[in-house]
């Protein structure tokens, strides 16, 4: 997901300059068939311009995300419903819309081209999973109980009453829903857990992996060098001996065939061969 800071900071929202302390989501639709979060960009930020102002546009040509306010600063997106005010709680993020479409009256809308609309649709779909999985993450906040979309809001009495962007999925046939868009975004952050678990597992094992020679530097300083088997490492005046052990069955080793034998075992071991104990 690629984000693009670009801040309206001549739009009077951000001149108030209010924060809040982010206890929500909240997804929105433009509402108009404009792709471009560029053209919301320009229409935004001004002085002039004090109908409304959001945390985010994702554009519909690229997916890209543009955050047009800083996460926590108060944004103007959902108005009020009975039981509060979205703004003191929520983020807002504007999906732009299929330039295909064309409004009639208020939600409907015809479609010039079906299939490219739905592909614009599904790219700022993606997008907003992705970047409300990271803003769950951010805020410690629940994906399945903190998220909801304009249309959700008024019905919960904190949003004007609008339908997006619902009315968008569903006129358009696009299957989406904000329950799925609820898992999706928590399937998401599952996602970037296990690669987070994944990397302390790398670290963890780089760790095992040092001590484990660091440890094999200390026995070797501290003489307690160990011979599994009889190759390069093992001194050649131990060598015959070691052979003949084997061979007789005097030495068997661990289970996976490792001899474990110290310096002072070897040593041992040849002076008893050289005194016969262990026959020719
Ligand atoms: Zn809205």
């Amino acid at each position: 997901m690629k984000i693009v800071q670009s801040f309206l900071t001549n739009n009077p929202c951000y001149k108030a300059g209010r924060k809040i302390a982010v206890k929500g989501l909240m997804l929105h639709s433009v509402g108009c068939a404009q792709p471009s979060a560029q053209v919301f960009i320009n229409t935004f930020n001004k002085s002039s311009y004090s109908a409304a102002c959001v945390h985010a546009f994702i554009d519909g040509n690229t997916g890209t995300v543009y955050q047009t306010l800083p996460w926590n600063h108060r944004g103007w997106h959902g108005g009020r419903g009975t039981k509060g005010c979205c703004n003191d709680t929520h983020i807002g993020v504007e999906m732009c819309e299929p330039k295909e479409i064309s409004y009639t009256t208020g939600g409907r809308f015809t479609c010039s081209d079906t299939v490219s609309a739905k592909a614009c649709v599904k790219r700022t779909y993606d997008s907003a999973v992705e970047l409300f999985a990271y803003l769950c993450k951010q805020y410690g906040l629940n994906p399945l109980t903190d998220i909801c979309s304009h249309k959700e809001g008024c019905a919960k009495g904190i949003a004007t009453n609008h339908g997006d962007p619902e009315h968008l999925w569903v006129g358009l046939g696009t299957g989406f829903t904000m329950d799925g868009f609820r898992k999706d975004v928590k399937n998401m952050m599952n996602g970037i857990e296990n690669i987070e678990e994944d990397l302390t597992m790398n670290q963890y094992n780089e760790l095992k992996q040092e001590i484990a020679g660091v440890k094999a530097a200390v026995d070797k300083i501290n003489g307690k060098m160990i011979y599994n088997y009889v190759d390069s490492n093992m001194p050649d005046w131990a060598k015959p001996t070691i052979r003949k052990m084997i061979q007789k069955g005097y030495l068997q080793g661990s289970e996976n065939g490792k001899l474990n034998l110290t310096d002072e075992m070897l040593r041992i071991f040849v002076i008893n061969d050289r005194a016969g104990v262990y026959g020719e």
